[in-house]
């Protein structure tokens, strides 16, 4: 390759710059930087019912196997979701639609902003055991069930920021959950984009990608029946990578237990391997899948986990042209990234 590749997204139809020459060696720009390790006096999530979060709104008791909405003060728990003390979407009666102000569009911050916590203040999500990870994703599943009902609700964000870096405010692992009354940009734009790629193709166009990944081979990490981990060939930032269920499937909230769990013990490996080898980088991971409502238009979309580890960037040019520049060859990052079985 010379100095630097355009390459196209065929799902946002976005250019992204490939400039490896900038990074001598793919791991050059790799830093150490000390995690600090924040004591549990404080936490408030070490007993989010003494801190004013209300009773939870699901809860994992431990050694239990189904969930409930109630907790006994004596009972010890692995998992709950709770409201945000501080939400940026709050739950009304009813929908409110936009209104105008001036040229402009406006609406109100309708919604549900949840957290989902796991009990242990130092075990983070590569920390979990396997079964434990299941669970995040399971009880995650089954709220977002809850929430899509809600008719104002169009889309549930789910999402997780590890580290000050990826905008983590407080240390206990926690997981977002935001309910919105609008379709957000990115999806829209990846939902809109693989809509024409169907409608031009008659195929889904992440099967396509898959498909591709598969006969090249060179950027699959990870890879079982039902589940594919891959740096994308189009990466927006150094060593960002995505994990698909195989089978076609546009909601999350259709996936089998078994899909769940897999997608989900994938991730822990990809994790575990980007703390090995990005030196420990804060990163965030989200789920993209098809809005909860107009079940009938959105069969085109496939669902995946898009995992973003926040390694040093050059910005400016991106600012200014939307361009992003990636200074890792996805083909070098897979080969460091490579999660051997
Ligand atoms: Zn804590
Ligand atoms: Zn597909």
């Amino acid at each position: 390759m010379s100095s630097s590749e355009l390459r196209k997204d065929i799902v946002s139809g976005e250019w992204v710059v490939l400039a490896p020459g900038r990074a001598k060696r793919p791991d050059a720009f790799i830093k150490k930087i000390k995690r600090e390790r924040v004591s549990k006096k404080d936490c408030p999530f070490e007993d989010p019912q003494t801190t004013n979060h209300g009773d939870p709104l699901l809860v994992y008791p431990k050694d239990a196997l189904h969930s409930t909405s109630r907790l006994n003060k004596r009972d010890k728990w692995r998992i709950q979701i709770i409201r945000n003390k501080y939400p940026a979407f709050r739950h009304e009666r009813k929908c409110i639609p936009a209104i105008s102000r001036g040229p402009y569009e406006v609406m109100e911050g309708i919604g549900y902003h949840h957290l989902l916590l796991t009990r242990d203040h130092h075990r983070n999500y590569p920390r979990l055991s396997s079964s434990e990870a299941a669970l995040v994703f399971l009880s995650f599943q089954e709220h977002y069930k809850d929430l899509a009902r809600d008719k104002c609700v169009k889309y549930v964000s789910f999402f997780h920021n590890w580290g000050p870096k990826a905008g983590a405010s407080v240390y206990h692992p926690h997981y977002q959950i935001m309910a919105l009354p609008m379709i957000p940009p990115d999806v829209g734009r990846s939902l809109k984009g693989s809509q024409q790629y169907y409608n031009k193709h008659k195929k889904c166009v992440h099967c396509t990608i898959l498909g591709w990944e598969r006969k090249e081979k060179k950027r699959i990490i990870y890879e079982t029946k039902n589940v594919i981990a891959f740096i994308p060939y189009i990466s927006r930032e150094p060593f960002e990578a995505r994990i698909f269920p195989k089978k076609h499937s546009s909601y999350f909230e259709d996936a089998s237990s078994k899909i769940v769990e897999e997608v989900s013990h994938a991730l822990r490996l990809v994790l575990q391997r980007m703390e090995r080898r990005l030196k420990d980088p804060d990163y965030n991971f989200f789920i993209h899948s098809a809005p909860t409502h107009r079940r009938d238009k959105f069969a085109h979309y496939h669902w995946h986990i898009e995992v973003l580890p926040k390694m040093s960037v050059y910005a400016g040019f991106e600012l200014g042209t939307g361009i992003e520049v990636t200074v890792v060859d996805p083909d070098d990052a897979a080969r460091l990234l490579k999660i051997k079985k």
